[in-house]
């Protein structure tokens, strides 16, 4: 397994639609391997495969934030959002592809997700509390959409251009 780099907004693959997953490969595998060990090495919950230049329908996550529970590493691939809650959370949100910026998104409270496993099972849950904000969070880097799109246009380009100058630093390094 090997850590990724995460690539850091702005970047032109992070606002793409991803496509699905047709084939379960080894290569797919070997990516959802490396996508929990980079997240995990983050520290992140969730990191969806545009995160790290794949440009397909997966993501990563577990939102068992406590040290001394057992962990719970969830691969999601084709993920589908299927029921809503009207009951809306509002939570601070963050992304490793947006570090140490923080913002709230509204989104609804719980949601039901069908998604495909690694071995190609069909699987279905219910989610609430922050594995509900986690999944849709990701899910939307699927379809190019970042947790600053939620903001005002002015917040949202506050945050790119200290994004733009965090890169620029990083280049010069
Ligand atoms: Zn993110």
């Amino acid at each position: 397994m090997t850590i990724r780099p995460i690539l850091i907004h702005p970047d032109p693959r992070l606002k793409k639609l991803c496509d699905p997953v047709t084939e379960l490969t080894d290569e797919l595998r070997a990516t959802a391997a490396d996508m929990l060990e980079t997240m995990y090495d983050a520290p992140g919950v969730g990191l969806a495969a545009p995160q790290v230049g794949v440009m397909q329908r997966m993501l990563v996550m577990d939102c068992i934030k406590d040290p001394e529970a057992k962990p719970r590493p969830m691969v999601l691939i084709n993920p589908e959002v299927t029921w809503t809650s009207d009951e809306t959370n509002t939570y601070e949100e963050g992304c490793l592809s947006i570090p140490e910026q923080y913002a709230d998104v509204t989104r609804p409270a719980e949601v039901k997700v069908r998604w495909m496993d690694l071995e190609g099972a069909a699987q279905e849950e219910q989610f609430a509390g922050l594995w509900a904000t986690c999944v849709q969070h990701e899910i939307d880097h699927l379809n190019g959409k970042l947790f600053i799109d939620y903001l005002t246009p002015l917040k949202r380009q506050l945050i790119t251009r200290k994004m733009q100058k965090l890169k620029r630093e990083k280049a010069r390094l």
